[in-house]
């Protein structure tokens, strides 16, 4: 049986480092973690030089990279938007649909299931049916003519194929009710995004298994947007609902651009590394110069401009996206809070893992687990990344 060694480096376990650690794979699998020197003889030893080992990010809501977006719908599109998030670190990928006609997202979900077959690209591990059920007053960058309300006989389709595993509703829409408890059937994570809902329609949702709400603060409801809505008294939103209640989850776009350094401490803190994940919300100019482009469909999807840094409205009076990969949200993520390495690692990883339902094969560090590891050199750039215990060519 043919084994692979990861000697010298210190390896980012959920709740702690370990030091000169050895993380030896077998075809696909990790098979044991151990401190020390010794590697099994027969394995192929790969010494990376004290640079850390760490588990692969999970990137539960991104929308392209590489000049591709999944709404683009082709193969093509999703191999490349993939392989570009692998370059990045991302081992395991959740595409995520944008507004949009029936016929764009049902080609972009032909297009995922014929990638998830292939070799050397990171885990397709489920679609994020993110568009098109949106609030209008919430669409943020998205196009407004792909929004609607959820309709049965729409998404019910979408559910058949097996392979939307994130299912996303703003709690305010007619019909949202219905499709919540449709998600819960296929056992989807369940989240209220691009929303204005009021404290009591977040209640409901929850009764109907909603447990996440998507880029926080990022198009959702607050206290203030909720006043122009509701008047007085001025109501609970989806931020206080989040950090108030235990079970739900949310997730921060850390690319420096959305939110300054103390909201990201902010949420570090009041919500804790196993309820908050990052999440590159990355549209497709991923390593593409600084221009124009489309976000969501190439043909008719609305039009963002990147900076290089980060993509804007047309206008540039609001963001629409991010344009870098999970390990530089890592990074940031490090530099600019509190939290400890492993526990940003994990909230790239094994708290999105636990949150899709896949934590017991990925995720983490552990043996048995599926062999998706990256090199980190101390600064955190990527520096080799594994899937499955292959190699990927970045
Ligand atoms: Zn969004
Ligand atoms: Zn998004």
């Amino acid at each position: 049986m043919p084994y692979t060694a990861l000697v010298g480096g210190v390896a980012v376990l959920p709740d702690r480092l370990l030091e000169d650690a050895i993380v030896v794979c077998t075809k696909n699998k990790i098979t044991s973690i151990t401190q020390g020197r010794k590697a099994p003889r027969t394995a192929e030893i790969i010494d990376v030089g004290g640079a850390y080992i760490s588990p692969g990010f999970i990137d539960i809501h991104v929308h392209g990279g590489s000049g591709a977006d999944f709404m683009d719908g082709t193969p093509q599109a999703v191999r490349s938007a993939c392989r570009a998030h692998g370059r990045h670190g991302t081992t395991t990928i959740f595409p995520t649909t944008t507004t949009g006609s029936r016929k764009q997202i049902s080609d972009m979900l032909d297009a995922c299931a014929q990638v998830k077959r292939e070799k050397g690209v990171p885990n397709l591990a489920g679609v994020h049916l993110y568009g098109p059920y949106f609030a209008e007053d919430k669409v943020g960058c998205h196009s407004l003519a792909g929004r609607r309300s959820p309709s049965p006989d729409e998404y019910n389709r979408y559910f058949e194929t097996g392979l939307i595993k994130i299912a996303t509703c703003a709690a305010e829409l007619s019909g949202a009710e219905a499709f919540y408890k449709a998600a819960r059937r296929r056992r989807c994570l369940i989240t209220c995004g691009h929303s204005n809902a009021t404290w009591t329609e977040m209640q409901a949702a929850f009764r109907v298994g909603m447990r996440h709400v998507d880029h926080f603060w990022c198009a959702m409801s607050s206290v203030p947007s909720l006043r122009k809505r509701c008047d007085v008294p001025m109501q609970g939103s989806m931020a206080e609902y989040v950090l108030m209640h235990q079970r739900m989850s949310t997730e921060v776009i850390a690319d420096g651009y959305h939110l300054a350094p103390e909201l990201l401490e902010f949420a570090y803190r009041m919500l804790g590394p196993d309820r908050l994940c990052l999440v590159t919300d990355c549209n497709r100019a991923l390593d593409m110069p600084p221009g124009r482009y489309r976000f969501g469909n190439r043909r008719d999807g609305s039009w963002l401009e990147s900076d290089g840094h980060v993509g804007w409205a047309p206008d540039r009076t609001s963001l629409a996206s991010s344009v870098v990969g999970m390990d530089h949200m890592v990074r940031h993520m490090k530099k600019t809070t509190s939290a400890t390495l492993p526990e940003v690692i994990r909230m790239a990883s094994l708290t999105p893992a636990k949150l899709t339902g896949i934590a017991n094969r990925r995720g983490s560090l552990e043996t048995g687990k599926h062999a998706d590891l990256l090199v980190l050199s101390r600064q955190l750039k990527v520096q080799r990344v594994f899937i499955g215990g292959q190699e990927l060519a970045i």
